[in-house]
């Protein structure tokens, strides 16, 4: 630990002396107003650096710069594009490490899922790299004395707004399409973890990316973002975060008919039935809702375990949950750190109270923790047991390493209670009954949904949520289907 903290020192040197500068048309500048706001280690309290709190006029620019460079960076052959977003690349995977320890100590997040997530966007623009030469591709369709045409065409500049529990990760993964398809990017990252969207920017140019194409603005959510989401200039929003968000960004985005695609919250279930192999499907749970300090948008917050292995599966999971290594996110054994903020903290803890007073059984944690961490945002694993599917720690987004356990009775009553709440990102299902997996997957109101596995993603798969957990599809073609619009050419023949 003390060498990791060694590093990150070196890393975040810079940060501390010159500040988080916007980017914009390929300058890096201080906000028109001069403000900045701080961002603060989860870890410690301790600043990390100051940044520059755009606004309205900042946006404007970045949209103006966006909408000047996007002719050309469209009219770029998908070859080109292809070979600079390699080059992006492996200018990811050059500062991995730089990445990780940056975003460990803006987020909270532990090293051991960092250094992957930072691999892992690399990954991000090495698959839309290479899908940049088809994304303009379309299709032929025939009619009598009629041949359709139809291509594709990036729809101009948009506007990225990333929350702060992975920023650098969902970063890419909003963007790297983005640039594939030939739009021109704003980006508005999460004012709680602003600085690896700014080591993200300076990659890209260093790599060859044309000045303008990729801007980025930091900024609070109801100035920046706000600004973002109703410039004229900008086409689409693309959005990850809380639902309540996305529906404001529909509201704001309405008067200039903005296209959104809305990546938002989960309470997803984890069904576990006793033909299953559970001791698997109990590793899996814990690692769907404690890995990332349970910040996690697909993470496993409610565990529907059936009623005849209830009390045996769940005791698993609790001695599971309580041998878990809390600590530093730069200790290689930490799993889980520090929350992000106090005040996520105040919400996660207030759950507490909220599953106590509705009558919920603690069974592991259930505080946050003292002693060497209480000078960060520590949060004991938790788990409550004996709930009710009308609690509102059953219902409600927590977003933090707190874990529900509900039992079931029948498939039909997991089924119900699985699809009882307002959320509907993914859903996990264990069970070694092929039948009823394919049965239960068609009933269940998610998005997404793993049998016998854990969330492991596959990039040419479809990702998103229905219900309150979102709009659209990323993963593979579907993108682009976001980032393009479609032309239907007719010919009389
Ligand atoms: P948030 O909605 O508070 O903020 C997300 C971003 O939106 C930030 O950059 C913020 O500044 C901006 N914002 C806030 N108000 C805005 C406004 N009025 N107009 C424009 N922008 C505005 O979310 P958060 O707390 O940063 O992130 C946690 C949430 O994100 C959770 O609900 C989680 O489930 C969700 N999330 C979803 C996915 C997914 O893929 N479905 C992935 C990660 C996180």
């Amino acid at each position: 630990l003390q060498q990791n903290l060694a590093r990150a020192e070196g890393y975040l040197a810079r940060f501390a002396r010159d500040g988080v500068l916007n980017h914009i048309g390929g300058v890096s500048v201080a906000a028109d107003s001069g403000e900045t706001f701080e961002t603060r280690s989860p870890a410690d309290g301790r600043l990390l650096a100051k940044v520059a709190r755009g606004g309205a006029s900042d946006i404007d620019k970045a949209a103006r710069a966006a909408k000047a460079a996007f002719r050309s960076w469209a009219a770029l052959s998908g070859a080109d594009r292809r070979k600079i977003l390699h080059k992006i690349a492996d200018g990811i995977v050059a500062r991995a490490d730089e990445i990780a320890f940056t975003e460990c100590m803006d987020t909270g997040q532990a090293l051991r899922f960092m250094s992957k997530a930072a691999l892992r966007g690399a990954e991000n623009f090495r698959f839309y790299a290479d899908k940049a030469p088809e994304a303009r591709d379309g299709q032929s369709i025939q009619a009598p004395g009629q041949v359709n045409i139809t291509t594709r065409h990036p729809i101009g500049p948009v506007g990225v707004i990333t929350p702060w529990n992975t920023p650098f990760m969902l970063s890419t993964w909003k963007i790297a399409p983005a640039l594939a398809a030939g739009c021109t990017v704003v980006h508005k990252p999460a004012e709680f973890s602003p600085l690896t969207a700014r080591l993200l920017v300076e990659i890209a140019e260093e790599a060859g990316l044309p000045k303008g194409v990729w801007n980025l603005v930091n900024g609070f959510g109801e100035d920046a973002g706000k600004a973002l989401t109703m410039h004229p200039d900008i086409k689409a929003i693309a959005f990850v975060g809380e639902s309540r968000t996305g529906s404001m960004i529909m509201r704001q985005g309405s008067d200039t008919l903005k296209r959104v695609h809305f990546e938002l919250g989960g309470k997803n279930p984890v069904v576990v039935f006793a033909d299953a192999d559970l001791e698997r499907a109990a590793d899996a749970a814990v690692f769907m809702i404690y890995s990332l300090n349970g910040e996690r948008c697909t993470s496993s917050s409610r565990l529907l375990v059936e009623e005849s292995i209830h009390d045996a599966f769940v005791a698993r999971v609790a001695e599971k949950a309580a041998r878990i290594k809390v600590g530093h996110p730069l200790d290689p054994q930490t799993v889980i750190g520090p929350l992000i903020h106090e005040v996520h903290e105040k919400k996660v803890l207030s759950y507490f109270d909220i599953a106590r007073e509705d009558g919920a059984t603690l069974a592991v944690g259930g505080q946050k923790l003292g002693g060497e961490f209480a000078g960060g945002h520590y949060v004991a694993p938790t788990l409550f047991t004996g709930a009710t599917q009308s609690m509102r720690i059953a219902q409600e987004e927590i977003f933090g390493p707190v874990l529900t356990a509900i039992p079931f009775r029948t498939e039909e009553e997991a089924l119900a209670i699985a699809n009882d709440v307002e959320y509907g990102l993914t859903g996990y299902i264990w069970t070694n009954d092929v039948t009823r997996a394919f049965r239960f997957s068609e009933g269940l109101e998610a998005g997404m949904i793993w049998v016998n596995s854990e969330n492991v993603r596959h990039l040419p798969t479809p990702f998103g949520g229905v219900k309150n957990s979102g709009i659209g599809r990323d993963g593979g073609d579907w993108s682009f289907d976001f980032y393009m619009e479609t032309k239907n050419i007719a010919f009389a023949t």
